[in-house]
Protein backbone atom coordinates (compact mmCIF):
# COMPACT_ATOMS: atom_id res chain seq x y z
CA UNK A 1 0.00 0.00 0.00
CA UNK A 2 1.10 3.31 -1.46
CA UNK A 3 1.10 6.12 1.51
CA UNK A 4 1.72 9.96 0.98
CA UNK A 5 1.17 13.16 2.31
CA UNK A 6 -1.32 15.96 2.10
CA UNK A 7 -0.84 19.51 3.28
CA UNK A 8 -4.34 21.00 4.82
CA UNK A 9 -4.28 23.87 2.45
CA UNK A 10 -4.62 21.33 -0.59
CA UNK A 11 -7.50 19.37 0.69
CA UNK A 12 -9.86 21.82 -0.86
CA UNK A 13 -8.51 20.71 -4.71
CA UNK A 14 -8.29 16.89 -3.76
CA UNK A 15 -11.61 17.33 -2.61
CA UNK A 16 -13.06 19.07 -5.57
CA UNK A 17 -10.60 16.36 -8.20
CA UNK A 18 -12.84 13.77 -6.32
CA UNK A 19 -16.11 15.34 -8.57
CA UNK A 20 -14.17 13.75 -11.56
CA UNK A 21 -14.95 10.22 -10.52
CA UNK A 22 -18.96 10.55 -9.15
CA UNK A 23 -21.64 12.82 -7.69
CA UNK A 24 -19.42 13.59 -4.24
CA UNK A 25 -20.89 12.95 -1.13
CA UNK A 26 -19.44 14.51 2.09
CA UNK A 27 -20.94 14.61 5.57
CA UNK A 28 -22.00 18.45 5.85
CA UNK A 29 -23.08 20.96 9.51
CA UNK A 30 -26.82 21.60 8.88
CA UNK A 31 -27.13 23.11 12.22
CA UNK A 32 -25.10 23.26 14.90
CA UNK A 33 -23.61 19.91 16.17
CA UNK A 34 -26.25 18.38 13.70
CA UNK A 35 -24.37 16.50 10.23
CA UNK A 36 -26.01 14.88 7.59
CA UNK A 37 -24.65 13.46 4.59
CA UNK A 38 -25.09 15.12 1.27
CA UNK A 39 -23.89 15.63 -1.86
CA UNK A 40 -21.79 18.81 -1.52
CA UNK A 41 -21.11 21.45 -5.01
CA UNK A 42 -19.17 23.32 -2.67
CA UNK A 43 -16.10 21.46 -1.02
CA UNK A 44 -15.93 24.11 1.83
CA UNK A 45 -19.27 22.49 3.46
CA UNK A 46 -17.51 19.29 3.69
CA UNK A 47 -17.28 18.56 7.57
CA UNK A 48 -15.17 14.89 7.37
CA UNK A 49 -14.18 15.49 10.56
CA UNK A 50 -17.35 14.79 11.81
CA UNK A 51 -18.21 12.35 14.00
CA UNK A 52 -21.03 10.51 12.87
CA UNK A 53 -24.02 11.91 10.41
CA UNK A 54 -27.80 11.47 11.11
CA UNK A 55 -28.22 8.77 8.33
CA UNK A 56 -25.32 6.27 7.24
CA UNK A 57 -23.90 6.22 4.02
CA UNK A 58 -26.03 3.29 3.32
CA UNK A 59 -28.49 5.12 1.79
CA UNK A 60 -25.73 5.64 -1.14
CA UNK A 61 -26.00 1.92 -2.30
CA UNK A 62 -30.00 1.56 -1.27
CA UNK A 63 -32.47 4.90 -0.77
CA UNK A 64 -34.79 5.14 1.54
CA UNK A 65 -37.40 4.85 -1.11
CA UNK A 66 -37.24 4.50 -4.50
CA UNK A 67 -39.37 3.01 -7.78
CA UNK A 68 -38.55 -0.14 -9.18
CA UNK A 69 -40.84 -0.39 -11.60
CA UNK A 70 -43.97 1.54 -13.10
CA UNK A 71 -46.35 1.07 -15.95
CA UNK A 72 -50.27 0.90 -17.02
CA UNK A 73 -52.23 -2.37 -16.16
CA UNK A 74 -52.08 -4.19 -19.35
CA UNK A 75 -48.38 -2.84 -19.96
CA UNK A 76 -44.84 -4.35 -19.62
CA UNK A 77 -43.60 -2.03 -16.54
CA UNK A 78 -41.03 -0.57 -16.93
CA UNK A 79 -37.49 0.20 -14.23
CA UNK A 80 -37.74 4.21 -14.31
CA UNK A 81 -33.89 3.48 -12.71
CA UNK A 82 -34.30 5.78 -9.35
CA UNK A 83 -32.39 2.97 -7.86
CA UNK A 84 -29.25 2.92 -9.71
CA UNK A 85 -27.41 5.83 -8.82
CA UNK A 86 -24.11 6.15 -10.97
CA UNK A 87 -20.96 6.76 -9.69
CA UNK A 88 -21.07 8.29 -6.69
CA UNK A 89 -17.99 9.43 -4.22
CA UNK A 90 -18.14 8.86 -0.31
CA UNK A 91 -15.84 11.29 1.08
CA UNK A 92 -15.39 10.96 4.85
CA UNK A 93 -15.91 7.50 5.50
CA UNK A 94 -14.88 6.42 8.70
CA UNK A 95 -13.40 3.50 9.84
CA UNK A 96 -16.86 2.04 11.22
CA UNK A 97 -18.32 2.68 7.69
CA UNK A 98 -15.86 0.83 5.77
CA UNK A 99 -16.22 -1.96 8.05
CA UNK A 100 -20.26 -1.51 7.47
CA UNK A 101 -19.69 -2.16 3.39
CA UNK A 102 -18.22 -5.19 4.40
CA UNK A 103 -20.95 -6.15 6.16
CA UNK A 104 -23.61 -4.99 3.71
CA UNK A 105 -21.26 -7.07 1.00
CA UNK A 106 -21.94 -9.95 2.80
CA UNK A 107 -26.03 -9.53 3.12
CA UNK A 108 -26.37 -8.41 -0.21
CA UNK A 109 -24.10 -9.86 -2.49
CA UNK A 110 -23.71 -13.49 -0.38
CA UNK A 111 -26.83 -15.73 -1.29
CA UNK A 112 -28.47 -13.82 -3.36
CA UNK A 113 -27.38 -10.88 -5.00
CA UNK A 114 -29.43 -7.52 -5.13
CA UNK A 115 -28.87 -5.95 -8.04
CA UNK A 116 -29.77 -2.50 -7.66
CA UNK A 117 -26.97 -3.10 -4.39
CA UNK A 118 -24.04 -4.54 -6.58
CA UNK A 119 -24.68 -1.90 -9.40
CA UNK A 120 -24.16 0.69 -7.03
CA UNK A 121 -21.51 -0.79 -4.82
CA UNK A 122 -19.18 -1.39 -8.08
CA UNK A 123 -19.68 2.63 -8.89
CA UNK A 124 -18.62 3.61 -5.24
CA UNK A 125 -15.75 5.46 -4.75
CA UNK A 126 -14.65 5.38 -1.16
CA UNK A 127 -12.02 7.98 0.44
CA UNK A 128 -11.79 7.27 3.88
CA UNK A 129 -10.93 10.12 6.82
CA UNK A 130 -9.25 9.35 10.17
CA UNK A 131 -11.70 10.26 13.15
CA UNK A 132 -11.54 10.50 16.86
CA UNK A 133 -13.50 8.40 19.49
CA UNK A 134 -16.40 10.08 21.30
CA UNK A 135 -18.20 8.54 24.78
CA UNK A 136 -20.47 6.35 22.43
CA UNK A 137 -17.84 4.55 20.10
CA UNK A 138 -17.10 1.40 21.09
CA UNK A 139 -15.82 0.07 17.67
CA UNK A 140 -12.93 -0.62 19.61
CA UNK A 141 -14.42 -3.74 20.90
CA UNK A 142 -15.61 -4.65 17.59
CA UNK A 143 -12.42 -4.87 15.80
CA UNK A 144 -13.75 -1.82 13.35
CA UNK A 145 -11.91 0.85 14.76
CA UNK A 146 -9.47 1.16 12.12
CA UNK A 147 -9.33 -0.45 8.40
CA UNK A 148 -6.30 -1.71 6.32
CA UNK A 149 -8.37 -2.42 3.27
CA UNK A 150 -11.85 -1.56 1.86
CA UNK A 151 -11.08 1.88 0.92
CA UNK A 152 -9.47 3.76 -2.18
CA UNK A 153 -8.17 5.98 -0.03
CA UNK A 154 -7.47 6.75 3.41
CA UNK A 155 -6.52 10.37 4.47
CA UNK A 156 -5.61 10.33 8.41
CA UNK A 157 -4.67 13.86 10.23
CA UNK A 158 -2.09 15.24 11.46
CA UNK A 159 -0.49 18.61 12.41
CA UNK A 160 -0.95 20.59 9.44
CA UNK A 161 -1.22 17.44 6.97
CA UNK A 162 -2.81 13.95 5.90
CA UNK A 163 -1.08 10.88 5.73
CA UNK A 164 -3.02 9.11 2.42
CA UNK A 165 -2.79 5.73 1.93
CA UNK A 166 -4.12 4.52 -1.47
CA UNK A 167 -5.63 1.39 -0.88
CA UNK A 168 -6.95 0.33 -4.77
CA UNK A 169 -6.16 1.07 -8.11
CA UNK A 170 -9.03 3.17 -8.19
CA UNK A 171 -7.76 5.65 -5.21
CA UNK A 172 -3.92 5.30 -7.31
CA UNK A 173 -5.66 6.50 -10.46
CA UNK A 174 -6.94 9.62 -8.33
CA UNK A 175 -3.74 10.18 -6.94
CA UNK A 176 -1.72 10.31 -10.94
CA UNK A 177 -4.25 12.68 -12.00
CA UNK A 178 -3.47 14.97 -9.24
CA UNK A 179 0.41 14.56 -8.82
CA UNK A 180 1.38 18.36 -7.46
CA UNK A 181 -1.39 17.59 -4.92
CA UNK A 182 0.72 14.79 -3.30
CA UNK A 183 4.13 14.20 -1.61
CA UNK A 184 6.04 10.88 -0.71
CA UNK A 185 5.66 10.39 3.44
CA UNK A 186 8.68 10.95 5.53
CA UNK A 187 9.64 9.37 8.55
CA UNK A 188 8.27 11.94 11.00
CA UNK A 189 4.90 11.44 9.27
CA UNK A 190 5.34 7.79 10.38
CA UNK A 191 6.27 8.53 13.79
CA UNK A 192 2.92 11.02 14.54
CA UNK A 193 0.89 8.32 12.75
CA UNK A 194 2.04 5.94 15.12
CA UNK A 195 1.43 8.29 18.30
CA UNK A 196 -1.74 9.05 16.84
CA UNK A 197 -2.83 5.71 16.56
CA UNK A 198 -1.70 4.86 20.08
CA UNK A 199 -3.10 8.05 21.76
CA UNK A 200 -6.48 7.35 19.99
CA UNK A 201 -6.58 3.99 21.43
CA UNK A 202 -7.06 5.04 25.13
CA UNK A 203 -9.14 7.77 24.01
CA UNK A 204 -12.42 4.73 23.69
CA UNK A 205 -14.20 5.27 27.20
CA UNK A 206 -16.97 2.99 25.53
CA UNK A 207 -16.37 -1.12 25.49
CA UNK A 208 -18.10 -4.06 24.65
CA UNK A 209 -17.56 -7.39 25.79
CA UNK A 210 -17.77 -9.90 22.87
CA UNK A 211 -16.10 -12.74 23.95
CA UNK A 212 -18.57 -15.79 23.67
CA UNK A 213 -21.37 -13.34 22.99
CA UNK A 214 -23.20 -15.35 20.57
CA UNK A 215 -23.08 -18.50 23.02
CA UNK A 216 -23.99 -16.31 25.76
CA UNK A 217 -26.90 -15.27 23.93
CA UNK A 218 -27.92 -18.67 23.23
CA UNK A 219 -28.36 -18.96 26.78
CA UNK A 220 -30.18 -16.25 27.72
CA UNK A 221 -33.03 -16.42 24.89
CA UNK A 222 -35.49 -15.91 27.90
CA UNK A 223 -33.84 -14.01 30.22
CA UNK A 224 -36.27 -11.17 31.79
CA UNK A 225 -34.11 -8.59 30.67
CA UNK A 226 -35.51 -8.72 27.01
CA UNK A 227 -39.43 -8.22 28.31
CA UNK A 228 -37.41 -5.04 30.88
CA UNK A 229 -36.43 -4.03 27.15
CA UNK A 230 -39.40 -4.48 25.44
CA UNK A 231 -41.05 -2.91 28.02
CA UNK A 232 -39.16 0.28 27.45
CA UNK A 233 -39.05 0.23 23.76
CA UNK A 234 -41.20 2.25 21.42
CA UNK A 235 -40.45 0.11 18.14
CA UNK A 236 -40.10 3.63 16.52
CA UNK A 237 -37.40 1.62 14.84
CA UNK A 238 -34.86 5.39 14.83
CA UNK A 239 -32.02 2.98 15.99
CA UNK A 240 -32.40 0.33 12.14
CA UNK A 241 -32.60 3.60 10.15
CA UNK A 242 -29.70 5.03 11.47
CA UNK A 243 -27.81 1.92 11.46
CA UNK A 244 -25.33 2.10 9.01
CA UNK A 245 -25.96 -2.15 8.17
CA UNK A 246 -29.30 -2.95 9.21
CA UNK A 247 -31.08 -3.56 5.76
CA UNK A 248 -34.96 -4.51 6.32
CA UNK A 249 -36.85 -3.58 3.41
CA UNK A 250 -40.49 -3.74 1.94
CA UNK A 251 -42.00 -3.76 -1.29
CA UNK A 252 -45.18 -2.56 -1.80
CA UNK A 253 -47.27 -2.17 -4.92
CA UNK A 254 -49.35 1.31 -5.53
CA UNK A 255 -51.60 2.82 -7.40
CA UNK A 256 -51.23 5.95 -8.53
CA UNK A 257 -53.50 9.39 -10.50
CA UNK A 258 -54.18 7.83 -14.19
CA UNK A 259 -54.41 4.34 -13.13
CA UNK A 260 -50.41 3.90 -13.24
CA UNK A 261 -48.96 1.38 -11.39
CA UNK A 262 -45.29 1.51 -9.50
CA UNK A 263 -43.46 -1.18 -7.12
CA UNK A 264 -42.06 0.69 -4.27
CA UNK A 265 -38.84 -0.40 -1.98
CA UNK A 266 -38.59 1.24 1.13
CA UNK A 267 -36.59 0.42 3.93
CA UNK A 268 -38.38 -1.41 7.15
CA UNK A 269 -37.40 -2.12 10.33
CA UNK A 270 -37.69 -5.65 11.95
CA UNK A 271 -39.50 -3.77 15.31
CA UNK A 272 -41.97 -2.04 13.40
CA UNK A 273 -45.07 -3.86 14.80
CA UNK A 274 -45.91 -5.49 11.11
CA UNK A 275 -43.03 -6.51 10.34
CA UNK A 276 -43.49 -10.37 10.60
CA UNK A 277 -46.75 -10.45 9.27
CA UNK A 278 -47.58 -13.43 6.69
CA UNK A 279 -50.90 -14.11 4.24
CA UNK A 280 -53.43 -15.58 6.68
CA UNK A 281 -52.64 -12.06 9.58
CA UNK A 282 -50.44 -14.20 11.63
CA UNK A 283 -47.53 -12.31 13.26
CA UNK A 284 -44.72 -13.97 14.20
CA UNK A 285 -43.57 -11.54 16.28
CA UNK A 286 -46.47 -9.13 17.51
CA UNK A 287 -44.53 -8.83 21.12
CA UNK A 288 -42.38 -5.71 21.34
CA UNK A 289 -40.01 -7.54 23.86
CA UNK A 290 -39.87 -10.06 20.60
CA UNK A 291 -38.82 -7.50 18.47
CA UNK A 292 -36.36 -6.35 20.59
CA UNK A 293 -34.56 -9.20 21.08
CA UNK A 294 -35.10 -10.03 17.34
CA UNK A 295 -32.81 -7.35 16.42
CA UNK A 296 -30.58 -8.16 19.07
CA UNK A 297 -30.04 -11.91 18.00
CA UNK A 298 -29.67 -11.58 14.17
CA UNK A 299 -26.98 -8.49 14.79
CA UNK A 300 -24.39 -10.41 17.52
CA UNK A 301 -26.07 -14.45 17.56
CA UNK A 302 -27.43 -14.94 13.96
CA UNK A 303 -24.88 -12.92 11.65
CA UNK A 304 -21.55 -14.20 13.47
CA UNK A 305 -23.36 -18.19 12.63
CA UNK A 306 -24.36 -17.61 8.95
CA UNK A 307 -20.86 -14.95 8.42
CA UNK A 308 -18.53 -14.97 11.02
CA UNK A 309 -18.40 -11.65 11.96
CA UNK A 310 -21.52 -9.33 14.29
CA UNK A 311 -23.73 -7.24 12.01
CA UNK A 312 -22.65 -4.23 14.59
CA UNK A 313 -19.86 -1.74 13.65
CA UNK A 314 -19.95 -0.19 17.12
CA UNK A 315 -20.64 3.30 15.63
CA UNK A 316 -23.04 4.14 18.48
CA UNK A 317 -25.74 6.05 16.29
CA UNK A 318 -28.39 3.62 17.94
CA UNK A 319 -27.41 4.97 21.22
CA UNK A 320 -27.76 8.56 20.19
CA UNK A 321 -30.69 8.15 18.52
CA UNK A 322 -32.93 6.01 20.92
CA UNK A 323 -35.80 8.47 22.26
CA UNK A 324 -36.10 6.16 25.34
CA UNK A 325 -32.18 5.90 26.26
CA UNK A 326 -31.83 2.34 25.18
CA UNK A 327 -28.07 1.58 24.99
CA UNK A 328 -27.14 -1.66 23.22
CA UNK A 329 -23.83 -1.90 25.44
CA UNK A 330 -25.71 -1.33 28.29
CA UNK A 331 -28.53 -4.20 26.95
CA UNK A 332 -25.47 -6.61 26.34
CA UNK A 333 -23.84 -5.60 29.85
CA UNK A 334 -27.53 -6.86 31.36
CA UNK A 335 -27.58 -9.96 29.65
CA UNK A 336 -24.31 -11.00 30.58
CA UNK A 337 -25.30 -10.04 34.46
CA UNK A 338 -22.69 -7.60 34.91
CA UNK A 339 -25.19 -4.72 35.44
S1 LIG B 1 -34.70 3.70 18.88
FE1 LIG B 1 -35.01 2.93 20.96
S2 LIG B 1 -37.25 3.04 21.27
FE2 LIG B 1 -36.90 3.22 19.04
S3 LIG B 1 -37.02 1.08 18.30
FE3 LIG B 1 -34.86 1.46 18.72
S4 LIG B 1 -34.54 0.71 20.83
FE4 LIG B 1 -36.78 0.96 20.54
S1 LIG C 1 -26.32 -1.54 16.21
FE1 LIG C 1 -25.98 0.60 16.85
S2 LIG C 1 -23.77 0.74 17.29
FE2 LIG C 1 -24.09 -1.16 16.10
S3 LIG C 1 -23.74 -0.55 13.96
FE3 LIG C 1 -25.96 -0.34 14.34
S4 LIG C 1 -26.25 1.80 14.98
FE4 LIG C 1 -24.05 1.36 15.12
Amino acid sequence: MQTLRLSDHLLPEFVESLKAWGTLWAPVERAPGVFDLEVIDDVRRARPDALRTILPFKKLLLKPRFTMLTGRLGEIPEDPGEGRHGPQVFFGAHACDIHALRILDLLHLSNFQDSYYLENRKNLMVVGYGCWPDERCFCASLDTSTADDGFDLFLTPLEGRMLVSVGSSLGDDVVRANPHLFEPATRQDTREYMERLGARRKAFTLSLDVTDLPYVLELKREDPVWREIGARCLCCGSCSMVCPTCSCFNVVDELVPQSVGQRVRLWDSCLFRDYAVVAGGHNFRADRADRVRNRYYHKQEAFVREFGVPSCVGCGRCIENCPTGINVVEVFGHVRGDL
